[in-house]
Formats: structure tokens, C-alpha cells, sequence
């Protein structure tokens, strides 16, 4: 298949079916998208659209129906195999009996890095996600936002160019998301990552995205491409300039045009 250097995804006329008791769900269907190097992408729609779905067939933590999919211009399975991304799920999934250093640890220990690249792997993420002095305490003792940085950490810590990142805000209140959605940024600026992101926030979704991927379900398809016109430096109150209100606006109208062909 043709993809460009620079294209991180590529999917072409993606479908994946899962075969259920109940028959056939095309989770995925005939999906074109490119995520360049260096592009925050969103990911929105209802639930059930095939989100989480797309994410894991990039992982390689499932396998799709037909058409084509790359990662780095490799097949998935390749990528997954020279480490190219990191993941942050939904919940934090970290081990409660594992302080945050040694959660971090875990993916390093298994790829085998000596004690040493560990500590300075882990001190240096920690600090990228504002929990330094935190390494020794339990999951537990962190609240929600704080567990979710850690977990973020865990997933750079291997220093994968691609984050993909499903609803990892979705459980926290507002205030604490606005913090946390201000902090992706910057690491994302920092580091140069390119991210995929999965949410079901309007605003989250244009705050962050240099490109945002509408979708609707049954079959999961892609309604919408956006390309953000904002530009990088956003300030949280850039969420009431007109021009971040028409983008949320045209996101808006492609959730909609997608449940209006659903019923
Ligand atoms: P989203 O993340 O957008 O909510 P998913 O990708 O989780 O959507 O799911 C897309 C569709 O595929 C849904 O209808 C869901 O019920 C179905 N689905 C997801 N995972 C499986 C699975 N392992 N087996 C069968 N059906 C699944
Ligand atoms: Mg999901």
C-alpha cells in the first residue's frame, strides 16, 4: 500500500466485523484517515462508533476485517513490535500493590532496561507530568487527576512517538480535566508526539486537536474530518473566541448529521 513518509496512520477502506452471538457488528467501516507526524487527533462520536476500536487495531490488539491499515509503514503487528506506541487506557489500570515508580517501571522491566536506565526513564516522565516527589506512594493515595498522569507517565516512559489515549479525562470533574487537558498540551509541544485521542467531549476534542475525526455508529464510519484553524499557543479561554465556537460548532453538526442517518 502507498502511504506517505510522514503519515504515522494510514487506513484505507478499514473494516473490522466482530462476530457475535447475535451476528455481524461492523464496528468499522471503509475508513480513510491519515495521522501525520506531530498531529493531535481527536476521535468523538457516540458511544459504540468504533473509537476504542480503531485505537486497538493500531495497537495490534485487534485484528482488522479488510482493507489496509499502517503504523510507522508497518503492518500493526511490526509496530507493535518495535514499541511504536504508548497507551493509555480509560481507568488509569494501574497496580494497586505497585507504587507509581514501579508502575512506571513495568513496561521498562519487561523490555529489559538495567536499574539505572529505569530510574532515569521514571524521573524524567514523572517530571513531565508534574508528580515528581509522588514515585513512592500507592496509586490510592492519588486522587483521580493524579492517577491519570501517572498513567500517562507509564505510557511515555518508553519514549514511543505515538500516544494513543482512549477518553483518558472522561471520569474526572471539569475543573480538574481543563487542568489536565492544558498539561497534554504542553507535553505534547514538549515532546513532539504525535497523539490519537479518544473523547466524548466537544470542547476537549477542539482545545487539543490539530485535526478532529467525527464519527457515528452502526456501521462506526468517519462523518467528518476537521482541520483546526487554531492556532498552537491555547490559552483555556481561547474556548470562547468565535473561532473555536465554529469549529465546536461544526463538530457538533456532524454528530448530529450521523445519528439523523442512523434513525
Ligand atoms: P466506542 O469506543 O466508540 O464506544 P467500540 O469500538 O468499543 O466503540 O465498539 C464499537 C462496536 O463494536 C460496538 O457496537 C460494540 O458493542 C462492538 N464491540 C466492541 N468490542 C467488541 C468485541 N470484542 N466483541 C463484539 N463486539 C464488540
Ligand atoms: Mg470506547
Amino acid at each position: 500500500m502507498t502511504s506517505s513518509a510522514s503519515s504515522v496512520v494510514s487506513a484505507r477502506n478499514l473494516c473490522l466485523t466482530y462476530d457475535t452471538n447475535d451476528g455481524p457488528v461492523h464496528a468499522l467501516s471503509n475508513v480513510d484517515l491519515d495521522v501525520r507526524k506531530g498531529d493531535f487527533v481527536s476521535f468523538i462520536g457516540p458511544s459504540g462508533c468504533g473509537k476504542t476500536t480503531f485505537l486497538r487495531v493500531i495497537a495490534d490488539l485487534e485484528r482488522k476485517s479488510s482493507g489496509d491499515i499502517s503504523v510507522n509503514g508497518m503492518s500493526p503487528e511490526e509496530a507493535r513490535k518495535t514499541r511504536a506506541y504508548g497507551y493509555v487506557f480509560q481507568a488509569a489500570a494501574l497496580y494497586p500493590w505497585r507504587t507509581i515508580e514501579k508502575n512506571i517501571a513495568l513496561p521498562l522491566e519487561i523490555m529489559g532496561y538495567d536499574g539505572q536506565e529505569q530510574a532515569k526513564r521514571i524521573a524524567r516522565t514523572l517530571e513531565l507530568v508534574n508528580l515528581k516527589g509522588f514515585e513512592h506512594k500507592f496509586p490510592w493515595q492519588l486522587s483521580g487527576g493524579m492517577q491519570q498522569r501517572a498513567s500517562i507517565a507509564r505510557a511515555l516512559a518508553f519514549d514511543a512517538d505515538l500516544l494513543l489515549m482512549d477518553e483518558p479525562f472522561g471520569a474526572l470533574d471539569e475543573i480538574v480535566r481543563d487542568h489536565l487537558n492544558e498539561q497534554l498540551l504542553k507535553l505534547w509541544k514538549q515532546t513532539n508526539k504525535t497523539i490519537c485521542f479518544v473523547t466524548h467531549s466537544i470542547p476537549e476534542a477542539v482545545y487539543l486537536s490539530t485535526k478532529i475525526v467525527v464519527m457515528s455508529p452502526r456501521p462506526g464510519r468517519v462523518t467528518d474530518v476537521i482541520e483546526s484553524t487554531l492556532p498552537t499557543e491555547r490559552p483555556l479561554d481561547i474556548r470562547e473566541t468565535p473561532e473555536f465556537l465554529e469549529i465546536a460548532h461544526r463538530v457538533r453538526e456532524g454528530l448530529r448529521a450521523g445519528h439523523s442517518y442512523e434513525e
